[in-house]
């Protein structure tokens, strides 16, 4: 079956003549970007280069260690890290601004406002839930597993997939191996495997791109792991629910770099039964939660209701400005409104 797109880029010849001189163009993506975020923008930013295009990728935040390797990494300015100034004249002076990975403009924090001022043409490439109309362009799809699909899918109805060379591919394989959890959640399908196919007879190594993200743990992260597993873990089985909940100190205690906590999450939904789990952790600037789900219920509709955040169905994040205690009491508190739910089957 040839690769089929659903959801085509509705102005694409607007898109095409706007890209048909070389342009001035930023590449944002969400705080604290994981894979996908990153990946989809660095495989973005080299097929926009190879067009000829003056590309910057801006990240409001860091980001982990074990997706740094990515080719272009050395080049991402880092909103909290470099000069905010600097940052706010490179968006104020693009010509063309491509927000990847999120679909709101409040998941870019303060560089929201600045994105929204900016007279360049907007491009959305986004598969998240409910997303806030502020682009010219949109290459949106909630059914799409990745960015990095969206990316590829706008390379190809720009006719450019011969332009997809290794580095590239890496990149995007990248976002399409995490946002699957390793081809293996729901999500999974046959368009994500044609597209790593793809991706592959374009140079992306599987076996490099996994091991640099699934297998390059600090031993301080293995032993949170443990100890997460062993003191931390809640089983509420009357709710089909688990959570963690670590404070500033835990994290601290072990060494705790950002990603180190990624993934946490999924062990409680490995347990038999469980259909929701949520790990609730102090950032100290706030309270970060992420929250998973199996089958029909919808953490993006608890995030979005209760913890001011959202995502997909089955995979969502939110925040807090309680304290974990208040937070978790929060979490616990609106779980008989959802035991209905959480118990159908
Ligand atoms: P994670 O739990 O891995 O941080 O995020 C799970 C999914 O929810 C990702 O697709 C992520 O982009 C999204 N997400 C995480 N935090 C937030 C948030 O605060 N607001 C919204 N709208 N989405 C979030
Ligand atoms: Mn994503």
């Amino acid at each position: 079956m040839p690769l089929a797109f659903e959801k085509p880029m509705q102005n694409i010849k607007a898109f095409k003549d706007q890209l048909s001189q070389p342009r001035k163009v930023v590449i944002l993506t969400h705080f604290k970007p994981d894979a996908d975020a990153l990946g989809s923008s660095l495989g973005l930013a080299r097929y926009l280069k190879k067009k000829g295009h003056a590309v910057t990728v801006i990240t409001p935040s860091d980001y982990p260690d074990f997706i740094a390797w990515m080719p272009g990494n050395e080049e991402v300015v880092i909103f909290q890290k470099d000069k905010p100034d600097r940052c706010a004249k490179l968006v104020a002076d693009a010509e063309m601004i491509f927000c990847l990975d999120f679909s709101s403009l409040n998941r870019i924090n303060e560089m929201g406002g600045m994105v929204r001022e900016a007279g360049a043409k907007k491009v959305l490439v986004d598969h998240h839930l409910e997303p806030e109309h502020f682009a010219d362009f949109e290459q949106w799809d909630g059914t799409a597993a990745s960015t990095a699909e969206l990316v590829y899918q706008l390379i190809v109805e720009l006719d450019d997939q011969a332009l997809v060379d290794g580095p590239m591919a890496d990149c995007l394989y990248a976002g399409i191996m995490t946002d699957t959890g390793g081809f293996r959640h729901s999500n999974t399908n046959h368009k994500v495997f044609q597209i790593a196919s793809d991706l592959v007879a374009r140079g992306a190594n599987p076996y490099k791109v996994s091991k640099l993200i699934y297998e390059t743990n600090s031993l301080e992260r293995l032993r949170l792991m443990g100890y997460v597993l062993w003191e931390k873990l809640q089983v509420l089985p009357e709710y089909k629910t688990a959570y963690i909940a670590l404070t500033a100190d835990e994290l601290k205690r072990f060494g705790s770099q950002t990603g180190d906590t990624e993934g946490l999450v999924n062990f409680g939904l490995s347990i038999k039964g469980i259909k929701l789990s949520v790990i609730i952790s102090d950032r100290r600037e706030n309270i970060k939660l992420s929250l998973r789900s199996l089958g029909d219920f919808s953490v993006n509709e608890m995030a979005r209701a209760h913890f001011q955040g959202g995502g997909h169905r089955n995979a969502a994040g939110g925040q807090t400005n309680l304290t974990l205690e208040q937070t978790v009491k929060k979490f616990l508190d609106l779980l008989p409104q959802y035991k209905d739910q959480l118990l159908a089957d």
